[in-house]
């Protein structure tokens, strides 16, 4: 998105408070890529449009996106993922100061395996966010179609990879062409398959709302 656009209408949200954008501004000094503020605006409208109670994050990094989600709605509880040390030590630190009342839950691990786990143990969701590893967002779907309750929403992050997304695969560099290709295999899977109710939305990187399909609409 355009950034003075972007900008503007980031004055329309609501204000969030002070300790989230010091998580914000560290994160973006040390390169974490967390949530746009406009995601963060989609994330809240969607937790209370759908009265959600159940959250499950696929990318905790710094915990910058779920505490966003916590504030945004006092009654949800999150559970979410992150395999990479440093970043979960950082979490918990803000988890500790700022999770007053415990309701963000942080597992550690490769969201693979735990996406296994969670589903072995039938746990299910109103609302998934997945913001990690953009080459397995199409083998995370399939867990999180079992994981969702009928109707919840799953909401993907990073759609359009820096604007990257719509330039020909060759156009794009070596390193990226994986995850180009697998982005765009994730973007038809969810807009095609008859288990998803999805729209994309420009928004911040790019974001995809995901409907699973109640039975009425096959
Ligand atoms: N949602 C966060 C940003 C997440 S950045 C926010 O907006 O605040 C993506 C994170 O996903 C990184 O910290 C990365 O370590 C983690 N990640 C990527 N692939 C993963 C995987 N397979 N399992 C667990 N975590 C993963
Ligand atoms: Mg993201």
């Amino acid at each position: 998105m355009d950034e003075r656009m972007e900008v503007f209408l980031e004055t329309f949200l609501e204000e969030m408070p002070e300790y989230l954008t010091d998580i914000e501004f560290k994160a973006q000094k040390e390169h974490v890529p967390v949530i746009r503020r406009l995601t963060g605006g989609v994330l809240i409208f969607f937790l209370r449009a759908f009265n959600v109670k159940k959250v499950l994050e696929i990318g905790t990094a710094t915990g910058y996106s779920a505490l966003y989600m916590a504030e945004g709605k006092d009654d949800v509880l999150i559970d979410t993922i992150e395999r990479v040390p440093g970043r979960i030590e950082q979490a918990k630190d803000n988890f500790n100061k700022y999770d007053r009342k415990n309701r963000i839950n942080l597992i550690a691990g490769d969201a693979l395996n735990i996406l296994k786990e969670l589903s072995e143990k039938e746990k299910k969701y109103d609302l998934v966010f997945m913001d990690a590893s953009k080459g397995q967002y199409k083998i995370f779907a399939e867990y999180v179609l079992k994981l969702l309750n009928p109707g919840g929403v799953m909401i993907t992050d990073n759609v359009m990879q820096e604007g990257e997304i719509l330039e020909s695969r060759y156009a794009v560099s070596r390193r990226n062409r994986t995850i180009h290709t697998r982005m765009r295999e994730y973007l038809y899977y969810i807009t095609h398959s008859k288990d998803w109710n999805t729209m994309i939305l420009p928004v911040g990187d790019g974001i995809a709302v995901s409907i699973k399909n109640r039975e009425r609409w096959q």
